[in-house]
């Protein structure tokens, strides 16, 4: 018998618990064999241990080295910075990767999509360098700004910092590069606003052209981020692997989600150089908790992404094959996978899985 693949197992909160079980029990049926650590992060460590994501879970992944998450509330203006930003920071998941593909019997407004985003994920905006009015910081900040660039800017005003630095650049970019090429991928679309931030996404601009004279085997292009927006709405079968820095990957996956049948469907990789959590696109779909109704397959496909990561190809192909079968079936899917949100034969979380497992067995 196998050695069991040891993951951290993390539920979150909203809906988090009944998909990870869904996807828990479809992983299991694949026959692969795993040893859970399941750890608690989100609003129930909150109220418990006053934090939303608890050394523990660090501790865990970093002994795992792989973790499968649930989504988790980020709570809003109580002070509690996003445990999702915290965790990649944490664990230097430097890499978010969120594949779009359209599958037969999904209903999109498109078809033969198969985009990849590769998102920088531990800078940008997102770093989470931030001021506050009338603190002795923001104040502090203000003066230098005036002292340096002349701009007086208001006192009854908040700063968010931009960072962007060439380190993280250079290695988000050959990761999107090293993708392409492993991936049998032929071109990476660099994606910035450089003609406006002409330092900040000027030197990710730069550096990622750099980077690309590396790889002569891979096509190499940029777009502007709103131009981005209107390509892919309009002709996306023209990309396919995209690197962008953090918030304006966010952004760009949400809209690939939307282009291949919504975010029910959207799953995503955060990876370093020692560590990998997967865990789907979406967020914790709070007004929907405890009703066994929300889509599974998002995080399930995070889960046949992690089975490739853990070295289990035939498995992984097996289960995408089952929910393939699901998808084209139409018949035991949630909600937002029927023509109308409100049609009675859409079924809940738990059936999906049951259905997946039901197929599994049969292949
Ligand atoms: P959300 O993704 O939770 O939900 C937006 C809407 O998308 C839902 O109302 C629902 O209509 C639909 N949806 C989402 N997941 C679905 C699924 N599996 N099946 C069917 N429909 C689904 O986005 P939000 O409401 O902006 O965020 C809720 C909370 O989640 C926030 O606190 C946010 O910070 C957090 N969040 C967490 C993560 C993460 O854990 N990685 C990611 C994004 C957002």
């Amino acid at each position: 018998m196998s050695i069991p693949h040891a993951v951290t197992l993390i539920p979150g909160d909203g809906t988090g618990p009944e998909i990870t079980e869904a996807t828990r029990r479809v992983l299991e049926a694949t026959g692969v064999q795993f040893r859970w650590e399941v750890c608690q992060a989100g609003a129930v460590t909150l109220e418990k241990q006053g934090t939303v994501l608890p050394d523990e879970v660090i501790e865990s992944i970093k002994r795992t080295k792989v973790g499968l998450k649930g989504p988790i509330t980020t709570p809003m203006g109580r002070g509690q910075r996003s445990a999702n930003v915290t965790l990649r920071k944490r664990l230097d998941l430097y890499a978010n990767l969120r594949p779009a593909k359209t599958y037969p019997g999904l209903r999109s407004r498109y078809e033969n999509i198969d985009l990849v985003i590769v998102r920088e994920n531990t800078e940008d905006l997102y770093a989470g360098i931030e001021f506050q009015r009338g603190t002795h910081e923001h104040e502090a900040l203000l003066e230098t700004i005036a002292r340096t660039t002349g701009h007086q800017l208001d006192q009854d005003s908040a700063l968010s910092i931009k960072y962007i630095s060439a380190a993280a650049t250079r290695r988000i970019v050959r990761f999107a590069f090293d993708y392409a090429r492993t991936h049998d991928r032929r071109k990476v679309t660099i994606v910035h606003k450089a003609n406006i931030m002409r330092m900040s996404d000027g030197l990710f601009l730069s550096l990622a052209h750099e980077v690309a004279k590396e790889y002569p085997d891979i096509q190499h292009e940029d777009r502007i981020v709103d131009n981005m927006c209107m390509q892919l709405v309009q002709k996306p079968e023209q990309y396919d692997v995209l690197v962008l820095p953090n918030l304006y990957g966010d952004i760009i996956s949400d809209l690939s989600a939307g282009l291949i049948g919504g975010l029910g469907v959207a799953p995503g990789a955060n990876i370093g150089s020692q560590y990998a959590v997967f865990e789907p696109v979406h967020g914790s779909a709070p007004k929907y908790a405890g009703q066994n109704k929300v889509n599974p397959m998002a995080m399930m496909f995070s889960g046949v992404m992690m089975l490739r990561h853990l070295g289990e190809k035939e498995a992984a192909l097996r289960l995408e094959k089952a929910m393939m079968q699901v998808i084209g079936e139409g018949k035991y899917v949630t909600y937002d996978l029927k023509p109308r949100p409100d049609d009675p034969t859409a079924v809940g979380t738990s059936q999906v899985a049951d259905a997946v497992i039901e197929r599994l067995r049969r292949l």
